[in-house]
């Protein structure tokens, strides 16, 4: 199996990979957040251990993006602190498994074992919302069996808001999950995107699924 940690702390960083690698496993070891959706998206894991006070980006924030990257690779969320919110944001955002620190060893890697015997089919290959289908494998969209062609951009940002179907995504939320941004690029952006991606999956068909939510954001959902 090949496990990527991702750690600030080198100790621990350094502990953790040793003791992987005692149980056969092959270890790579980041040390900052931003590091890891470049990273993962050239070499397969079965597994990823993520710290989440990182720097760069924090571990829920990339975990966020590599799920919404479809990248389904199970990960072991570590956090210093074991609180119950953390907890829950975290599995919310796509983590497999939490591991509060300080930790032993032996569970590190048995949680890191059962993890990677996990098919990675537990994402949903099939998104829908009314008659609109989004294959995650295949990257494809059809509306009523028409194909819908879409760039890699609209792609995310339709697979963000299906996945978000029934809530307001917020422009900011957008701009994070879709560009990466955590900041607010001052552009008109989103709304250019969301004009296109509507002319797409929207005109000419009913019902309207993609909807304005007048000074908040955007919303999938078959309107009653
Ligand atoms: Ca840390």
């Amino acid at each position: 199996m090949h496990i990527l940690v991702v750690e600030d702390e080198k100790k621990t960083a350094t502990f953790i990979r040793k003791a992987l690698q005692a149980e056969g496993f092959a270890v790579d070891v980041l040390h900052r957040g931003d590091e890891v959706l470049p990273f993962v998206l050239g070499t397969t894991f079965d597994a990823i251990v993520l710290d989440i006070m990182l720097p760069g980006r924090d571990g829920l924030s990339v975990l966020r993006q590599l799920r919404s990257s479809e990248i389904s690779t199970p990960v072991l969320l570590l956090s210093a602190r074991g609180e119950v919110d953390e907890r829950v944001e975290g599995l919310n955002a796509g983590a497999d498994d939490y591991l509060p620190k300080p930790f032993v060893l032996s569970e590190l890697i048995a949680r890191v074992r059962a993890l990677g015997r996990r098919s990675s089919a537990h994402m949903p290959v099939e998104l829908r919302v009314g008659n609109l289908a989004l294959n995650t494998l295949a990257r494809e969209a059809t509306r009523e069996a028409a194909r819908i062609e879409l760039t890699s951009r609209e792609y995310l940002l339709l697979e963000f808001l299906m996945r978000s179907v029934g809530r307001i995504c917020s422009r900011s939320a957008i701009l994070e999950q879709v560009w990466g941004y955590t900041f607010d690029p001052g552009t008109n952006l989103v709304d250019v995107y969301i004009a296109r991606l509507r002319e797409k999956i929207d005109s000419g068909f009913k019902p309207k699924l993609l909807h304005s939510v007048r000074g908040v954001g955007y919303v999938m959902k078959v309107e009653e």
